[in-house]
């Protein structure tokens, strides 16, 4: 249903097109306001007749300079409702949208009162604004700083939206940590070490596929070819949008400028608006010896140079499980050593529990409440010193894994010469909007904060690119899910168990074990369970957790359920299709609900 319009020199009416049956339908929601800059479909307002709700889609690219309509008005078909001042060429027809273009679609935020909550978070204002210094002559709208899934999402978001874009990335490949050194990677060789482990498990089958023959450098190139064919797919929707890609360093050297150094020439190039996604980078702890490729960190990890005999892994949080569940199934006898007293300490206690005993029952080594002292290196191998827990104080190894974490490369853009304000540990601080304190400058992904995940990045690459486009957006996601693609697979969303307990929150589970579930037991992955987390008041699900195969997949329901703030009723109603481990969510809500018939649970 798009809006049509009478011309006035460049300024347009903007009408009521057809709305079908209905004399006149309530406006239930003005999405716009007086001055806005919008994009032609846009949607400026939402009808609601008693069949359906509609979004009303600007007809045209401009500002809005005339509104006259509230929430609660009844329009028809004919009515003028506003005027818009069209960018670019003045009138035309040729600019309306096609007859149906935009009808009913989704609206774009998730709910009016969280996205208000959300937009008065920093106190700046959300409504759009013209890019400072837009009358300047600048080389770009739109300057992208760092191509990982952050800056590339942002990139391609911006350029969709009509903006010329830059996108300054100093390797050679799109994509950044994420598709280069980290999620894709580590998951392509999980998929292989989870075959491997599901075949091998078969033999309780009676199913015997002989001993296991590893090509490495096959099993590399395989790993290698799954890189290179998203990244090469990166650069080519580069291409085809028109985004121009600068590969080099990028500094700022002032504040709507960046010096771009490659192969030891400079270029500089200017901006309206500058989106900051430079990622972060591997934290290095002391003691180990230095400029020995025996020690190595996630990124050397995942060149899988060679199967070391012994390896010892620094840190027990996700990364470092990845990975030592893949060197174990390739043949590693791994060493894990946790300084804190327990593996992933951000998810609950009870739901790492199930990982760390498959994790033991797979031969691999772990000591929580243990230090890494110090590594000597040996000609032969590496001498580690241990300190607490039940470790031994000495022990040898080929190969060391330091996986502690990842700080922030705020400290690594001269940040200062473009005035933006990064705090001691190298993050950059931003609004609701994903804004620095300079309002033309934003800063989205692991630059920003935690949680370091690609999924985080890519959403506040889209949200700060539509700000900087002139759309009223704002980060109001509720919840980000973390996983860790061990196996069995962690995944956890929302609120734990151990917030609620710190918070005072009350609340109460639904939790379903899956040694009740035939699926998890046809797949011989009976140890997992699903947890959902309730608000003791509103019933609504505030968090969930769940632990066995497929952990990572089976969250995202959980999600989605946050998000559109469903009750446990909602879980226990929807039909789940049978047998699947997904039953799983809906079984756990029924627990909580006292009406599951797949476990005999003895009345309280
Ligand atoms: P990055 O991906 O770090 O990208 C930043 C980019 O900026 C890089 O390409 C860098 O070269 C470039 N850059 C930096 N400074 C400059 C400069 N001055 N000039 C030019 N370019 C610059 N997350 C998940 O969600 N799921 C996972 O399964 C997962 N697995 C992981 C596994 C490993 C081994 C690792 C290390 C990380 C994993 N992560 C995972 C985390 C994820 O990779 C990051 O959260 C994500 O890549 C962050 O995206 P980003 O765009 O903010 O930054």
């Amino acid at each position: 249903m798009p809006a049509s319009e009478n011309v006035m020199s460049n300024r347009k009416e903007i009408v009521v097109p057809d709305i079908g049956d209905f004399d006149k339908v309530p406006v239930i929601e003005v999405l716009v306001a007086q001055g806005d800059k919008v994009e032609k479909e846009d949607s400026l307002l939402t009808l609601e007749s008693d069949k359906a709700t509609m979004d009303l889609p600007s007809p045209a690219s401009g500002q809005l300079v005339e509104l006259t309509v509230s929430e609660g008005d009844e329009v028809g078909q004919g009515d003028v409702i506003g005027i818009i001042e069209v960018s670019g060429q003045a009138g035309g027809n040729g600019d309306s949208a096609p007859a149906g273009a935009a009808a009913e679609k989704p609206r774009e935020s998730a709910s009016p009162e969280k996205s208000q909550a959300d937009e008065g978070r920093s106190g700046q204002d959300t409504s759009p604004v013209s890019a400072p210094d837009a009358d300047h002559d600048h080389d770009f709208d739109l300057l992208v700083l760092g191509a990982g899934p952050a800056g590339y999402s942002a990139a391609f978001r911006a350029s969709d939206l009509g903006m010329k874009v830059a996108l300054v990335e100093r390797h050679e490949t799109l994509g950044g940590v994420c598709l280069n050194v980290g999620c894709i990677p580590s998951k392509a060789l999980l998929h292989v070490a989870g075959v491997i482990n599901s075949a091998s498990a078969l033999s309780d089958a009676g199913i015997d596929f002989g001993a296991l023959e590893i090509d490495i450098d096959k099993l590399r190139k395989h790993k290698n070819q799954v890189v290179d064919r998203l990244t090469a797919g990166l650069a080519g929707m580069a291409k085809k949008r028109g985004v121009e890609v600068i590969h080099g360093r990028g500094q700022f050297s002032g504040r709507n400028e960046m010096t771009i150094e490659h192969a030891g020439k400079s270029r500089h190039v200017s901006f309206n608006q500058c989106i900051v996604a430079a990622g972060s980078r591997t934290v290095n702890i002391p003691g180990l010896p230095e400029n020995d490729s025996r020690i190595m960190d996630s990124t050397g990890a995942l060149e899988l140079e060679d199967i070391p005999e012994r390896l010892l892994v620094i840190g027990g949080g996700i990364i470092g499980l990845e990975m030592a569940c893949v060197y174990s199934t390739l043949g590693s006898e791994v060493t894990v050593v946790e300084m804190m007293d327990r593996l992933i300490p951000g998810a609950d206690a009870d739901l790492v529990r199930p990982l760390q005993q498959h994790l033991k029952k797979s031969g691999i080594r772990i000591y929580t409440g243990t230090k890494v002292v110090e590594v000597e290196a040996g000609r032969d191998d590496l001498a580690a010193q241990l300190e607490g827990g039940d470790a031994p104080e000495r022990a040898r190894f080929d190969r060391v894994l330091v996986s502690v974490g990842r700080r922030p490369n705020g400290d690594r853009i001269n940040a200062q010469a473009a005035g933006i304000e990064v705090d001691d540990k190298g993050f950059v601080k931003v609004d609701g909007q994903m804004r620095t304190n300079h309002a033309h400058i934003f800063a989205i992904g692991d630059i920003v904060g935690q949680p370091m995940l690609a999924h985080k990045g890519s959403y506040e690459g889209k949200v700060a690119a539509e700000v900087a486009a002139g759309h009223r957006r704002a980060a109001d996601a509720r919840v980000i899910p973390s996983v860790a693609y061990t196996d069995p697979e962690v995944a956890w969303v929302g609120v734990t168990e151990e917030q609620c307990r710190a918070d005072g929150i009350e609340y109460e589970l639904g939790k379903f074990p899956w040694a009740a579930s035939g699926r998890a037991l046809g797949l011989g992955r009976s140890e997992g369970f699903t947890k959902l987390i309730f608000d003791r008041k509103s019933d609504r699900l505030i968090g969930a957790g769940i632990v066995g195969v497929n952990a990572g997949d089976l969250i995202s329901e959980l999600a989605l359920a946050i998000e559109m703030g469903s009750v446990a009723a909602d879980l226990a109603l929807t039909i789940h299709p049978h047998p699947t481990l997904s039953e799983s969510v809906m079984m756990a809500a029924e627990v909580h609900e006292g009406t599951i018939t797949d476990l005999y649970l003895p009345k309280s």
